[in-house]
């Protein structure tokens, strides 16, 4: 009997530490981890924080060295893409060529920015941000940039518009929502963020449709709302959300919803092919107002490649379940969130000192998140009190 070969498509948080579960839980097998991109694979949230700030270098990002791999005896394939997937005869496709055969399928393919589709979104000076190779772009860009426009604020733009107008630059954030971060965080919260940035000389325009960005295959000059006015611009960073890499999956037969569909188990529509990270789309008790979810963080994908490599190893839960927590870090505020606090019907500010304070998010009696800013030890209660909150459900 050969020995089982479990092939992981992707190496970013999810993929990576699938691999690296699959070994602390001890399994024997082969270790297969193919990525698209080169080089050895890396952490992302630096990049639009201390990388982004010259604070740190993209070799700090490494999960691990090179040697890492080697005596963990994972095979590390950089610079190959997987074209294509033949469920029945369990093989995949690399790069239109070769092909290689697996026992289980792990898809962690992730996201990728969403591309407005107005006209300039191709222009050179238009830059998103998801890679290492994005951040040398940018980062080097920004350096001989005067005036940046952020194109939504989100996550990623704010946290980019923090560094650059904290580097001296000006900054105009533009965001579709009449408030900051919406899709993630309390209006309390988004307000409280909107007034940060402002205080530091960021120009935030809310409700505002940028339709049109100026300038040639080098640069931008401009970009245009819908009330026809153009706003200077020698940099546009585009932070408009992100979209799955399900088309893979799509393609052979594996059901897709935007996102790649699983069950509680992590397990897609088509044997022996499981999908974590960014790009799978589950349920969970955490959300109150959506059937099912596609979680953008590190939590989730870090948290969903344990529960698979102790699933297929043979050791691991019936169900997937873990808290959601997510964090970004603006302007000296370091904001974190337990739950999905979206579908609160009560919240509830505590404030421990100026700049230092926590949002409780309640449906009825039950607590379902809390946003922190620069309060850990509220944000690890709440964690706390959610996952006992989960079990005594579970239990009952
Ligand atoms: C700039 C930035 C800052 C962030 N900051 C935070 C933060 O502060 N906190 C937080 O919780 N989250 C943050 N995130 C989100 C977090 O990084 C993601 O949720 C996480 O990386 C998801 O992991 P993943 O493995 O699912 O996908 P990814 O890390 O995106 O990895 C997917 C990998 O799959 C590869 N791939 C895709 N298709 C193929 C194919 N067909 N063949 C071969 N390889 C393929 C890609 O090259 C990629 O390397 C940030 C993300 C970015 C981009």
């Amino acid at each position: 009997v050969s020995t089982p070969r479990i092939v992981v498509v992707g190496a970013g948080h999810a993929g990576f530490h699938t691999a690296l579960f699959l070994r602390s839980v001890r399994w024997a097998g082969e270790v297969v981890l193919v990525d698209g991109q080169t080089g050895l694979p890396y952490q992302r949230p630096p990049l639009s924080k201390e990388f982004l700030a010259g604070k740190q270098e993209l070799d700090d990002g490494h999960f691990r060295p090179q040697s890492f791999y080697r005596s963990q005896d994972i095979q590390l394939v950089g610079g190959v893409r997987v074209d294509a997937i033949d469920a029945d005869a369990r093989e995949l496709q690399l790069d239109g060529g070769p092909t290689i055969e697996y026992d289980e399928l792990v898809l962690a393919t992730g996201s990728r920015p969403r591309v407005l589709p107005i006209p300039g979104s191709q222009l050179g000076g238009v830059l998103t941000l998801a890679t290492a190779t994005d951040a040398a772009t940018l980062r080097s860009r920004l350096a001989g940039a005067e005036h940046l426009v952020v194109l939504g604020g989100g996550f990623i733009g704010l946290e980019t518009a923090a560094i650059a107008v904290t580097a001296g630059k000006q900054v105009t954030v533009f965001e579709a929502a009449d408030r900051l971060m919406a899709r993630a965080v309390t209006e309390p919260m988004s307000r409280y963020f909107e007034r940060v940035h402002r205080s530091q000389g960021v120009e935030i325009v809310l409700s505002s449709a940028v339709t049109a960005i100026e300038g040639d295959r080098t640069g931008v000059r401009a970009v245009v709302t819908a009330d026809g006015r153009q706003h200077r611009a020698d940099l546009v960073v585009m932070g408009v959300g992100s979209v799955p890499n399900d088309t893979l999956a799509a393609e052979a037969g594996i059901a897709v919803d935007h996102g790649i569909v699983v069950d509680p188990e992590l397990r897609t529509s088509v044997a022996h092919i499981s999908a974590i990270g960014d790009c799978a789309r589950f349920r969970t008790r955490y959300a109150i107002d959506q059937p099912t979810v596609r979680l953008e963080s590190v939590q989730n994908a870090t948290d969903q490649g344990r529960f698979l490599a102790g699933r297929i190893a043979g050791a691991g839960g019936k169900a997937f379940d873990a808290v959601p927590w997510f964090w970004t870090e603006q302007l000296g505020r370091k904001l974190q969130i337990a739950g999905l606090t979206s579908g609160a019907d009560r919240i509830e500010q505590v404030e421990t000192g100026a700049d230092h304070f926590s949002v409780f998010c309640y449906r009825g009696d039950a607590l379902i998140g809390c946003e922190s800013v620069n309060a850990p030890r509220d944000h690890m209660r709440a964690r706390k009190e959610l996952a006992q909150a989960h079990s005594a459900m579970a239990g009952s």
